[in-house]
This record gives structure tokens, C-alpha cells and sequence, in this order.
């Protein structure tokens, strides 16, 4: 392992989740947030004594002052002492992340910042322009749109209301962000029990800008719970809500991958069609049943990429709701092609194992890109491989850091420690010039995203 031959630039942390404000202390209970598994370890084994497991140990044990490597047992006692505060702090503080993006749609709960209520700092978004291409929303439009005579005006180009800084800044939520669930992505793993930071709070902890990323399958069945049994209501407040998030938002994300796979047919559905679905959803949807319709999730997905706004796309491995045949990026490819002429920017999240798959898409749709977060926190000392295997195909613009990280502050720090040590034994191995690694890992590291998102 050669030592880092470059400076990065503050990292841009494009899809990360918010933190427990009180994480569990015992090693029982903090090790449930060390597996993508709802389930306790098996019978005399231990979430620690795993890839991720070492890595927190490594990284996040000399953070708190303790030799790397440190026991799960001393690592917790230092982290009781010092208190959860300044454990905070101090995790991410030394993980260095200068922006995040906050998948907001899990855990549930209120989004606003706490009783301080001070404004984060963060990026003017005033600047961004909106839609892409010829894709605009005065154009011909995708089907739902017209049900509510387009997107509600405050998510109309142009009409962001002033003073809306796109950060964590403003304290006014979506009421009701989609219904409480457990697990990071396909809602059944970890358990959501306990208090979460706010967005707000977390940037505020970690001295850095955040911004939203809004989940669209909890739009959805927010929008259901609304409606109730009524179709017509519900696709409209649905628009609504889609154009809100808009404006509040610098992209949208759906776990489809998780709630129905990717196996989708390419085009969005018919105007019937989508009627069809969504009042058979409605009448069947148990109290605050989940998405899973593939019409419905294709209803969701085109009305994101009629916004313009870049679209995240849950891949590769997860907690156990997901089936892992189903999440094979190369699934995508109609759709893909489908929305390349409307230069909406895909992001395809994680990957692993379908790493390359997905490098072959970034290679060869412009508007693709590929992130490995929670892949490199997971693989551990393979990080390195995982990411030089994925910089074979995919350009070195397309690619993208993230965390993924979620419950634990610890996941900030790992993440970003993993990323930087799997960026310079990529380097490594695929040695361009030396004189060009510096621009080379700040693409990756934070410029690629701030051109994806327009975090001018
Ligand atoms: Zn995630």
C-alpha cells in the first residue's frame, strides 16, 4: 500500500442517511448497525468480525483516541466517556465530508432543524437551472402531469421561491414525509427505533452543507395515505407533491430495486394504464402499505426524469427484502437508453457485485454515473479492488463518492477513510501519470458530483 500521493478537496458525501442522536453502547445492540441484516448474528459469532467490523475498529477507534484496532468492548467504553456529543463531533469531523446529500425519506420523522434552529451552512442552489435538454415542463410532458395542470406552481423553473437556499436552511418540511419504517433501503433491516439527528443537525455536527435527496416511493405512499380510496386525488396530490419536492430537492431516489427489481419495461405507462394501477393499489393497500407496483414504480421514475433533477437508483446488494438477481444495474438498460434523450442524470447507487456492469453503462450513456458507497465500507481491505475494478470501463467523470452511511456516525468516518484508501490503491494500479493524480481523485471525490448536482 503506497501512502496518498494526492490532497482531496473536501469530499461531496452524495447519498448518505441521517444518524441516531443516541447510538447503543453495549456491543450487542451496536453491532446490530454493523450488517445490512435485521436479524442478530448468528449463534457465537459477531457483527464485528466482518470486513465492515475491522474497518470501524480501524478507523473510528483512533478518531476517539484509542490505538486502531481496539476491542469492540474499549472502543464502546471510550465512546460512553467521552459522551455522545463529542464522540459525534468527533467522528465526523475526522472523516473531513464538506457537503452532504440526505436521502430524507428514511427514518420518517421531523425534518427540521432543532430548537436552535440556526441556518447550515451549505451551497446557493439560487443559480441551478432546471430541466435538461429539451426536456422542459412547459413541454408535451408525461401523462400525470396534466391531471393538476402541471407541476404546482412553486415547482414551476424559475419560480423557487426567494430566499430558499436549498440547504437544510429551511425549517418548513414536507408535512409528513412518508410513513415510519425500519432499514435503510427496502425498509425491513436495522430497525428505526430511537431519535435521529436532523438533516440540519447532522451537517451542523459534521461543519459542512447538506442538501435533499427525496425518496419517490415515499412520496407515493404518502400521497396514498392522503387520498385514500380516491384515484383521481391521489394521482394529483401525488404531482403535486412531486413538484414541490422539486424545488426543494437536488435530486430524487427510488428503491424499485428493493420494492418490485429493475426488470421494468423501459417506457412510462399509458395514461390508462397508470389509472388502472394506481386504483388497484389503492383498493388493495393495506394502512400504510408500501409501492411495489412496477406501473406505478415506472409512473414514479418518468415523472423524476420529467424534473430534471438527476435520478438515484438503488443497484446491487442490500438488506434482505431485496432479491439480488433483480438489482443487476444491466437490468436498466432499456430504460436507460429510454431517458438518454432527455439528459436527465442517472446515478446508479452501490453496485457490488455488479460493479462493472454498471462501469459498462456509465462508459456508454453520457447521463449515467456510478457510486460504490456502502460497497467500499462493506468490502473492507477489497475496497481498493472493487473500486480499480470499476475504473477499467467507467470514465473517471462518472464515477462518484458516497457513504451510504446510516444509524451511526461511525459509517461517515469509515466511508470516507475506506474511499480514500481504495482511491489511492486504485491510482496505483491503474497509474496514469503522477502529475495527474491530484485532478484525477478530486473528480471523484467531490468535482464529478458538484457537476451532476450543479452544487456551484
Ligand atoms: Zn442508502
Amino acid at each position: 500500500m503506497s501512502a496518498e500521493r494526492f490532497e482531496l478537496p473536501p469530499l461531496v458525501d452524495q447519498h448518505c442517511h441521517r444518524v441516531l442522536s443516541e447510538v447503543p453502547l453495549n456491543v450487542t445492540e451496536f453491532e446490530r448497525w454493523l450488517s445490512e441484516s435485521p436479524h442478530p448474528p448468528a449463534a457465537g459469532t459477531s457483527y464485528f468480525d466482518s470486513q465492515l467490523g475491522l474497518a470501524v475498529r480501524r478507523w473510528c477507534a483512533p478518531a476517539l483516541g484509542l490505538p486502531a484496532y481496539a476491542t469492540p468492548a474499549d472502543y464502546l467504553a471510550t465512546r460512553r466517556a467521552l459522551g455522545p456529543t463529542e464522540a459525534l463531533r468527533r467522528l465526523l469531523h475526522a472523516a473531513d465530508i464538506g457537503t452532504l446529500l440526505v436521502d430524507t425519506g428514511l427514518p420518517a420523522g421531523d425534518l427540521r432543524s432543532g430548537p436552535g434552529g440556526e441556518p447550515v451552512r451549505g451551497w446557493d442552489r439560487r443559480g441551478r437551472s432546471s430541466g435538461r435538454g429539451g426536456w422542459t415542463d412547459d413541454g408535451a410532458g408525461y401523462v400525470d402531469r396534466r391531471l393538476d395542470d402541471g407541476w404546482a406552481a412553486e415547482g414551476r423553473p424559475g419560480s423557487r421561491r426567494p430566499g430558499n437556499r436549498g440547504p437544510f436552511a429551511d425549517p418548513a418540511p414536507e408535512p409528513g414525509t412518508g410513513p415510519g419504517r425500519a432499514g435503510r433501503h427496502g425498509d425491513g433491516s436495522a430497525g428505526a427505533a430511537g431519535t435521529w439527528l436532523t438533516p440540519a443537525e447532522l451537517a451542523r455536527a459534521a461543519g459542512a452543507g447538506a442538501f435533499e435527496v427525496t425518496r419517490l416511493e415515499s412520496l407515493a405512499e404518502d400521497a396514498a395515505d392522503r387520498a385514500g380510496r380516491d384515484t383521481d386525488a391521489f394521482l394529483a396530490g401525488l404531482a403535486r407533491a412531486i413538484g414541490r419536492a422539486r424545488a426543494r430537492s437536488v435530486a430524487f431516489k427510488s428503491v424499485v430495486a428493493y420494492r418490485h427489481g429493475l426488470h421494468l419495461a423501459p417506457a412510462p405507462p399509458s395514461r390508462a394504464e397508470l389509472w388502472t394501477a394506481a386504483e388497484h393499489w389503492l383498493l388493495t393497500r393495506p394502512a400504510g402499505g408500501r409501492l411495489s407496483n412496477p406501473v406505478l414504480a415506472r409512473h414514479l421514475l418518468w415523472s423524476a426524469v420529467e424534473t430534471g433533477l438527476p435520478l438515484q437508483l438503488h443497484t446491487g446488494f442490500g438488506d434482505p427484502d431485496l432479491r439480488l438477481h433483480r438489482a443487476d444495474p444491466a437490468l436498466l438498460t432499456d430504460f436507460v437508453r429510454a431517458v438518454g434523450p432527455t439528459g436527465c442524470p442517472l446515478v446508479l447507487l452501490h453496485c457490488y457485485p455488479f460493479h462493472r456492469q454498471a462501469a459498462h453503462l456509465a462508459a456508454v450513456h453520457p447521463h449515467v454515473q456510478v457510486d460504490l458507497g456502502l460497497t467500499l465500507s462493506h468490502v473492507g481491505s477489497r475496497a481498493g479492488a472493487v473500486l480499480t475494478e470499476t475504473l477499467e470501463l467507467a470514465p473517471f467523470g462518472k464515477v462518484l463518492f458516497s457513504t451510504d452511511a446510516y444509524g451511526l456516525p461511525e459509517l461517515y468516518l469509515v466511508g470516507a477513510r475506506q474511499f480514500r484508501h481504495a482511491l489511492t490503491e486504485a491510482l496505483t494500479q491503474l497509474a496514469p501519470p503522477r502529475a495527474e493524480w491530484q485532478r484525477i481523485a478530486a473528480l471523484l471525490a467531490a468535482d464529478n458530483a458538484r457537476r451532476v448536482y450543479r452544487l456551484t
